[in-house]
């Protein structure tokens, strides 16, 4: 088990090392304890590379901060709508990251590449390299314009995700609240609409996590790609409004698409609680479900690391091995470990990409 790659559906690693008052000064290059991955302990845990996001957070100026939005409820919680942010900033702020990941690239000594194919990923794997996937949280990261999205894809953008947890000017995002049905507001806009269809045309991935369920069905009805929802988990589990409903479930799996599971406490448990000591068997519990309603070729990982609490069993990425044995000791066999951990990513990329 611990010679299984993991291909990963999120990291927010990009904006951890960025943001002083969470990296602490770390490197991405020694280890450390602090966030969830740097070299050394993407190694130990066979950590073969991933969607890496840029991700643009609020700002003081918005006047909201999760930790201030957040209400307790009798029966869990309810964040307050992120309000939507100024594209220029959002941009900026993408492009500044995007620099990050290619500066690792550079720094690494060939143990990193920022990867444009599938083809690019296996050659990754086969030699032990880190594969980063340029992912986008939130379109507003393209900037004013969404006439960017051909220079981002020239960049090495493949994959961008239609909204975060607040709206955009092409969709609308689920406030964070549990329990809670994903259908929070209104579809897609028109330039949302549009923007699917760019994203057919150069073959990026349309990511689904994070958006809400009309603008879920605007998406299915229009793409031509599978459904993918990088970093979401099952509702049925765990009803947040950040999950997907059996019907969003049945529509991923008629397409071909896929769900990456997500490691955040907050989606995986029952009772939706951000606590840390939360069993490996809660995520084999997801796991099993995705798998019984999508089938085993549709699921894999979206760890959320560096931007949630996981539970304290898996840790960091160093602690992915502990995952797969949880999963073997659960029934899985290594051939349906290896679609788990990277195949499915491999497919569902190769059909997006249009290889
Ligand atoms: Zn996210």
């Amino acid at each position: 088990m611990d010679t299984i790659p993991v291909i990963d559906g999120h990291n927010d690693t990009l904006l951890h090392l960025h943001l002083p008052g969470r990296s602490k000064g770390r490197s991405f290059f020694e280890r450390s304890n602090v966030g969830h991955i740097d070299l050394p302990r993407a190694r130990e845990g066979n950590f073969g590379g991933g969607f890496f996001a840029c991700f643009a957070p609020n700002r003081q100026s918005d006047g909201w901060t999760e930790e201030s939005a957040i209400t307790y409820t009798e029966s869990g919680y309810e964040v307050a709508g992120a309000p939507p942010i100024d594209p220029s900033y959002a941009g900026a702020l993408a492009g500044i990251l995007a620099k990050r990941l290619s500066r690792l690239e550079a720094e690494s000594g060939s143990r990193l590449e920022i990867v444009r194919t599938a083809g690019e990923i296996e050659t990754c794997l086969r030699e032990g390299k880190i594969a980063a996937i340029l992912h986008f949280e939130g379109a507003e990261n393209l900037g004013k314009d969404p006439g960017l999205l051909d220079e981002a894809y020239e960049n090495g953008l493949r994959s961008l995700g239609l909204v975060w947890s607040r709206p955009n000017a092409y969709a609308h995002g689920v406030p964070f609240k549990f329990p809670s049905s994903p259908d929070t507001g209104p579809g897609l806009t028109e330039a949302g609409k549009s923007l699917v269809r760019e994203c057919n045309r150069l073959g990026v991935l349309v990511d689904l996590s994070h958006l809400n369920e009309r603008g879920f069905w605007d998406v299915a009805g229009i793409t031509e790609a599978p459904l993918v929802a990088t970093h979401s988990n099952a509702h049925a589990l765990c009803p947040t409004s950040r999950n997907l409903t059996d019907e969003q479930l049945d529509a991923v799996r008629d397409s071909d698409g896929m769900v990456g599971v997500n490691f955040a406490v907050s989606f995986l448990r029952e009772d939706g609680r951000e606590d840390e000591d939360t069993p490996l068997g809660s995520v084999v519990r997801h796991v099993d479900y995705l798998v019984d309603r999508v089938g085993i070729d549709r699921v894999g990982f979206g760890s959320d690391f560096d931007g949630a609490k996981v539970p304290k069993d898996i840790g960091d990425v160093s602690g992915l091995p502990n995952l797969l044995a949880a999963l073997h000791d659960a029934g899985y066999d290594e051939s349906e470990l290896r679609k788990l951990a990277y195949e499915n990513w491999i497919r569902v990329l190769r059909a997006t990409w249009r290889e």
